[in-house]
């Protein structure tokens, strides 16, 4: 294996250094970097003038330079101009690229303004990278023995275009790198942190790096030996299988729909304290409709007693917020439904509410399924929309488990 490429990433946007924009592009471009063996040396943010557009590329020693940002039609988008006048390149008129910008705007029934003019020119030999979502092109140019890609700011933009610089540099890089690895929910990143160091340890081969979201984290595994990473994987799913929910590129509402489908199930909500983020974290996923029947928000007490029959009497001894509650819940709603696993929930999102016995945090879950109907509770720390995305996450983990007959946790 040869040296590994290096790359410095700049981000470019005012927007981006007061504090308007989160830097997502350059996580994401990270990402996709480390995944090609391709070693991220440093990354800047920087305003959209000229001479600091500039500065940044003097400073510049990587081989890889990729630039977002400033791409747009108008007078504050200026980093392809001054990059190719860093670089001494003359901008000349790109006629396909006109004419695809041209076809942009007459697709949608309108006309190409002059401003927009500016963005089909590009360098001699640069190579153009059309923009399906937008106007900015990017681009490649191979200058003073570096590559230096030129992405759009937006991220609707960006990720689709990096596809091709991914194979552009896919083809030139000498590493063969291999990646895997899971995604893991139903625990958090510092218990599993707490084990990890084993696995650390023993697989120094392998680059393994977390990645925590709300209530689930993905763990990647990175080597340049195959052998080395199916090790430190094998070793992983032997160690937190009951936490693994699928692989690592996959999100967990999709390994829920993809298991319902596989299984020829449909599923079907009663949520209160999510009041409705069930619903819309299952509907991220494409074709939900063949297994996602219904979600009730029943936020109030009476509209619990109204729509699904829970007796008063269980209101009044236990609470809304409890096993008993939830238990009802999920199973009149499968009674109502025809629905092969319903879950309800019902928790405390604070900030008030919380008692000693059921602290803010506390949250039930009922699980209808194959005719039984199973309780669970647990407390999460965070604020109310913390609270209720983890609650979200966990309930998701609790039907995965149920639906893969791993309930024993
Ligand atoms: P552009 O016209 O290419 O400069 O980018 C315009 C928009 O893209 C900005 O208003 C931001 O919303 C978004 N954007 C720019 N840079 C980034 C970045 N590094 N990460 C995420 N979004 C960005
Ligand atoms: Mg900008």
């Amino acid at each position: 294996m040869g040296d590994t490429m290096k790359a410095k990433i700049i981000s470019v946007g005012n927007e981006l250094l007061m504090g308007k924009t989160v830097n997502t592009n350059l996580t994401f471009l990270s990402k996709a970097l480390q995944s090609l063996g391709i070693e991220v040396r440093s990354a800047m943010s920087i305003r959209d003038e000229a001479r600091d557009i500039q500065e940044a590329l003097k400073s510049s020693k990587e081989d890889l330079i990729i630039i977002t940002g400033g791409l747009g039609p108008t007078r504050d988008d200026i980093t392809k101009e001054s990059v190719c006048k860093f670089y001494n390149l003359e901008l000349k008129l790109h006629h396909e690229t006109q004419t695809r910008i041209k076809n942009y705007f007459a697709k949608q029934n309108r006309e190409m303004k002059s401003t927009n003019e500016k963005q089909a020119y590009f360098p001699n030999d640069a190579i153009v990278l059309s923009n399906n979502y937008g106007t900015a092109p990017g681009a490649i140019i191979k200058v003073a023995e570096k590559t230096i890609v030129l992405l759009p700011g937006p991220p609707s933009e960006l990720i689709p275009m990096f596809a091709f610089v991914k194979a552009y540099l896919k083809e030139r890089t000498d590493a063969d790198i291999y990646q895997s690895g899971y995604l893991v929910a139903g625990i958090g990143e510092s218990e599993m942190e707490a084990e990890m160091d084993a696995l650390y340890d023993k697989h120094p081969q392998v680059e393994i790096a977390p990645y925590a979201d709300i209530a689930s984290i993905q763990y990647i595994f990175t080597s340049a030996d195959a052998k080395a990473l199916e090790r430190a994987l094998d070793h992983f799913r032997k160690r937190f299988s009951e936490y693994i929910v699928g692989p690592y590129d996959k999100t967990i509402e999709t390994r829920v729909v993809e298991t319902l489908m596989a299984q020829n199930k449909t599923i079907s909500f009663a949520e209160s304290c999510t009041g409705g983020l069930l619903a819309a974290q299952i509907v991220n996923v494409p074709n939900v409709s063949e297994v996602f029947k219904e979600s009730y928000v029943l936020y109030a007490n009476s509209a619990k007693i109204k729509q699904l029959g829970i007796n008063q009497m269980i209101i009044d001894k236990f609470g809304a917020v409890s096993k008993q509650c939830v238990y009802e819940l999920a199973y009149q709603l499968a009674q109502r439904t025809d629905t092969d696993i319903v879950l309800s929930v019902s928790g405390i999102a604070g900030p008030s509410g919380g008692t000693a016995v059921k602290p803010v945090g506390t949250v039930y879950y009922g699980l209808y399924h194959e005719g039984k109907t199973k309780t669970y509770s647990k407390i999460f720390a965070g604020d109310r929309n913390l609270i209720r995305k983890k609650a979200t996450v966990y309930g998701l983990y609790l039907v995965l488990k149920a639906l893969l007959h791993e309930d024993n946790y």
